[in-house]
C-alpha cells in the first residue's frame, strides 16, 4: 500500500474511502459479500503478470509451471466442494461463463428457454440487449401470479412447443429453491442441454445449506464473489462428457489469457468453503435473510412469494406507496445499500420499480444474526417510509445513528486491536 500511496495519492485515497464507506454502512446488496484478506492478497500478487493461455500442463507460453500449480488446485477444490467431474476456473466472470454455455452447444439463431429478466432472471440469459438475446431465440418463462415462483407448467409448455437446444434455470432475484429435477426430467424429455446459472446461490450448495443443482444439471456456471466470497470472477462445473467442449468454448472461443491471480484467489476460496465455519456461515445467511424478509413483512414491505429459502428476499413496496427507485435512494441516504428491482408483473419501468431486493451475505459476514436482522427492518422500514433522500434531514440522521450502532458492534474488516 505504500508504494501506491507513495505513486498514487489519489487511488490510493478512493481505496481508503471504500474501505470507509464499507465500514459505515449497511451492505444488504445479495450479489455482493466481503471478501478474506487471504483471497485479497492473492488478488493483489504478482500471479497478475504471467500469461497462460491454455489448460495446465498444456499451455502456449513458457514458465508457466508455478501458475499451473495454482489452477490445478483452483481446478481440484472446486470439483471436491461441488462433487463434479470437471471444472473450468478460468471465466473472468459471471457472464463469461454463460458466453462459455453458449459457445459450447449453441449455433446462432438456435433457442434457448430461460426465466424472464423481469420475473429474476439476468441478462445473459436472452434479453434483447444482450449477445445472448441478439444472437440467439430466447424464449421466456416466468413465474406463477399466485405463487409468485417459477410457473413450472410454463416451463413445461413452452419447452414442448419450442423444443430448444438449451433449457436454463437460475436467475438474479429468485427467493425460492429451483426443482432441479423437474428441469432434469424435462430436458431429457425433449433432447435438451440442462444449464443452471447458480451465480447467486452456490455459495448457499458449497456450504451444503441447499441442495445442489451439481448431479442434474449438464453445466452449472456461476460467479465467485457473491454468498461465495471469493474474487469477483466466474467459473463453471460440468459432467465430464461435455468438460472438452466447455474447456474450448472458455479458451480459445471466448477468452484469452486467464487471470492468474484470480485464479489463485478463486483456489484460496474454495478452501474457505470447504470449512465448517463457512458451512455455519451459510445456513446463517439463510436465517438472517428469512428473519430480515418475515420483519419487513410485517411492516407492510411484503416478501414476494410469502418470505425466502435462499440469502435474498423481494419486497413490494406498494403497500407502502413508495417506488424501488425511491426506497433506494432514500436508504442510501441513510447509510443502507440496497437496490431497486422488479417485481413480478411490475406495473413500473425497470428503472423506477415497485420493489427492493435485499440480500444477506454481507453483514451475516460481519457476524450479525437475527436480532440485528429485525433491527435492520425497523431501519429500512423508517428510511423507506419516512425518509426524504436528504443525508442531512433529521429522519436520515436518526436512522444513520442506529446503522452506526450496528457498524461498531460488527464491524467490516475490523482493524487489528
Ligand atoms: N448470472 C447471474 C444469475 C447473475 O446474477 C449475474 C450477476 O449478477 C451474472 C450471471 C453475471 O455475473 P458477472 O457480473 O460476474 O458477469
Amino acid at each position: 500500500y505504500e508504494a501506491l500511496e507513495q505513486f498514487d495519492p489519489e487511488i490510493a485515497g478512493i481505496l481508503v474511502d471504500e474501505v470507509d464507506r464499507i465500514r459505515s454502512g449497511l451492505q444488504l446488496i445479495a450479489s455482493e459479500n466481503l471478501s478474506s484478506p487471504a483471497v485479497i492478497t492473492a488478488l493483489g500478487s504478482t500471479l497478475t503478470n504471467k500469461y497462460a493461455e491454455g489448460y495446465p500442463g498444456r499451455r502456449y507460453y513458457g514458465g508457466c509451471s508455478v501458475v499451473d500449480r495454482a489452477e490445478s488446485l483452483a481446478i481440484e477444490r472446486a470439483k471436491e466442494l461441488f462433487g463434479a467431474d470437471h471444472a473450468n476456473v478460468q471465466p473472468h466472470s459471471g457472464a463469461s461463463a454463460n458466453q462459455a454455455v453458449y459457445g459450447a452447444f449453441m449455433q446462432p439463431g438456435d433457442t434457448i428457454l430461460g426465466m424472464a429478466l423481469p420475473m429474476g432472471g439476468h441478462l445473459t440469459h436472452g434479453t434483447k440487449v444482450s449477445f445472448s438475446g441478439k444472437w440467439f431465440n430466447a424464449v421466456h418463462y416466468g413465474v406463477d401470479k399466485q405463487t409468485e415462483d417459477i410457473d413450472y407448467a410454463e416451463v413445461e409448455r413452452l419447452a414442448k412447443e419450442h423444443k430448444p437446444k438449451v433449457i436454463l434455470a437460475g436467475g438474479s432475484a429468485i427467493p425460492r429453491l429451483i426443482d432441479f429435477e423437474f428441469f432434469r426430467k424435462l430436458a431429457d424429455e425433449i433432447g435438451a442441454i440442462f444449464w443452471v446459472d447458480a451465480a447467486h446461490f452456490i455459495g448457499l450448495v458449497a456450504g451444503k445449506a441447499i441442495p445442489s443443482p451439481v448431479p442434474y444439471a449438464d453445466v452449472v456456471t456461476f460467479t465467485t464473489h457473491k454468498v461465495l466470497r471469493g474474487p469477483r470472477s466466474g467459473a463453471l462445473v460440468c459432467k465430464e462428457e461435455h468438460a472438452a467442449k466447455l474447456d474450448k468454448a472458455v479458451f480459445p472461443m471466448m477468452q484469452g489469457g486467464p487471470q492468474m491471480h484470480t485464479i489463485a484467489a478463486k483456489a484460496v476460496n474454495f478452501k474457505e468453503c470447504a470449512s465448517p465455519e463457512y458451512a455455519q456461515y451459510a445456513k446463517d445467511v439463510i436465517a438472517n435473510a428469512q428473519q430480515l424478509a418475515t420483519s419487513l413483512g410485517e411492516k407492510g414491505i411484503r416478501p414476494t412469494t410469502g418470505g425466502t429459502d435462499t440469502h435474498l428476499s423481494l419486497h413490494d413496496l406498494q403497500g407502502v406507496g413508495v417506488t424501488g427507485a425511491g426506497a433506494e435512494a432514500r436508504a442510501d441516504a441513510a447509510g443502507i445499500v440496497l437496490n431497486k428491482n422488479a417485481i413480478p408483473f411490475d406495473p413500473q419501468k425497470p428503472n423506477v420499480a415497485s420493489g427492493i431486493r435485499v440480500g444477506t451475505p454481507s453483514v451475516t459476514t460481519q457476524g450479525m444474526g437475527v436480532e440485528q436482522m429485525k433491527t435492520i427492518a425497523e431501519l429500512i422500514h423508517t428510511a423507506v417510509t419516512q425518509g426524504d433522500g436528504d443525508p442531512d434531514s433529521a429522519i436520515s440522521k436518526q436512522v444513520r445513528a442506529g446503522v452506526d450502532e450496528l457498524c461498531k458492534q460488527f464491524p467490516a474488516y475490523p482493524r487489528p486491536a
